[in-house]
């Protein structure tokens, strides 16, 4: 009984406009093949401009971002820095190369996202053993902020600057402003999986042109102005190709279309899926409009099937899904760190990767394509 003749369903493929190709003879026609050129300028200002921030920098990844906002946030070797738990490893690598230790904060239900009120609890007891974190880390998961005010107030409360990962949510409003607008740094993603792809790269932001110029120094090997090559300090090789850069803005010019693509996936997954008894999707709080680049969904009884055994049932018909985050106060490499729950003995986040997954969402998903995950997923659920 097997469907691997059917053709592949990806979780999350690119999706290229054909634009990107103008771009990039543009980029071959000025012989600008370099980590620098006007693509790179020029996507840097659309994207400052798409969050209204002042400054941006075109990176090699996110995670380059997250390591250069690290680095200006002045985090060292025994600092602590409060990040969402619920994520993935490249949002918690950058501070543990650093040296510095991560205190793990859960989710709340209502967004997935961090849970003030497990961020208060542990600032309030950091504040009285006089150990606050140096910075706030949070994480906008599968196309969604977190709940930002409330966050902002407790980091402006206690003088710690925030950081926006909005490597999953570009596209994403809070309260009407886009994600990747707030905290003083924040970055997205270009990677081959998200809502839009350059193959590779990131984007790191700021209001403080300063800092930006600060990255761009030392994303760029950190060369002192002088004739020859002289260095005070040590950088980084971080920038973004002008080539790629090109991709990015062909890719920047569809961002609305492919919202509204994966959120119009999203609907047709809650309407086939939502009477199934014990299936809830992620929330959408009111204060929120969710890319929904991907569609995630629990799974608790009656339904008794894991979600691991739903993939492999999936991937058995040739559909790639993906459990959902396993939360970094539940990896290996970061066994005895600390951890705050929403509640006292509710673990949100860890209750979440034992029953959740993730669907495809790819914005060139066809409808027959999503009959196909949708028939598979209520012959598995149902049975
Ligand atoms: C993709 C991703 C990153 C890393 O971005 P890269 O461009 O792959 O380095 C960081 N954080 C989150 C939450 C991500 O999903």
């Amino acid at each position: 009984m097997s469907h691997n003749h059917e053709e592949r369903i990806y979780l999350s493929p690119p999706h290229m406009s054909g634009d990107e190709l103008t771009l990039i003879e543009e980029a071959f026609a000025s012989n600008w093949i370099a980590p620098l050129g006007p693509h790179v300028d020029a996507f840097e200002r659309e994207t400052a401009v798409h969050t209204g921030r002042k400054a941006a920098l075109a990176l090699s990844s996110g995670t380059a971002g997250i390591h250069l906002a690290a680095v200006l946030l002045e985090i060292e070797a025994g600092d602590v820095v409060f990040c969402s738990s619920f994520t993935f490893a490249a949002t918690i690598a950058p501070f543990y190369h650093l040296g510095a230790e991560c205190v793990f904060i859960d989710s709340e239900p209502d967004s997935w996202n961090m849970s003030p009120q497990a961020l208060a609890r542990a600032l309030e007891t950091a504040s009285a053993q006089r150990r606050l974190p140096k910075a706030v880390v949070v994480v906008n998961l599968y196309g969604q902020s977190c709940n930002m005010d409330p966050i902002l107030a407790l980091c402006r409360q206690y003088g710690i600057p925030l950081l926006e990962d909005a490597a999953e949510s570009l596209g994403a409003l809070y309260k009407g402003r886009p994600s990747g607008s707030f905290g003083a740094f924040s970055v997205f993603s270009y990677n081959g999986n998200k809502i839009l792809t350059t193959s590779g790269g990131g984007m790191l932001l700021s209001d403080d042109p300063g800092q930006i110029d600060r990255a761009r120094f030392l994303s760029t090997q950190a060369r002192d102005p002088a004739p020859w090559y002289q260095h005070s300090i040590l950088g980084w090789n971080y920038r973004l190709s002008n080539v790629l850069a090109a991709i990015g803005r062909a890719q920047m010019r569809h961002l609305q279309s492919r919202v509204e693509a994966r959120r119009n996936i999203f609907k047709r997954y809650f309407e086939a899926l939502k009477d199934v008894p014990g299936i809830s999707f992620m929330p959408e709080p009111l204060w929120s409009r969710s890319t929904r680049w991907l569609t995630t969904l629990a799974l608790r009884p009656p339904i008794r099937i894991s979600p691991f055994e739903v993939l492999e049932r999936m991937e058995a018909r040739n559909i790639e899904g993906r459990p959902l985050w396993k939360p970094m106060h539940l990896q290996p490499v970061f066994a005895g760190g600390t951890y705050w729950p929403h509640e006292e003995g509710h673990d949100v986040s860890g209750e979440l990767f034992s029953c959740g997954l993730c669907l495809p969402s790819g914005s060139s998903l066809s409808e027959p394509q999503q009959e196909r995950v949708i028939e598979c997923l209520k012959e598995v659920l149902e049975a």
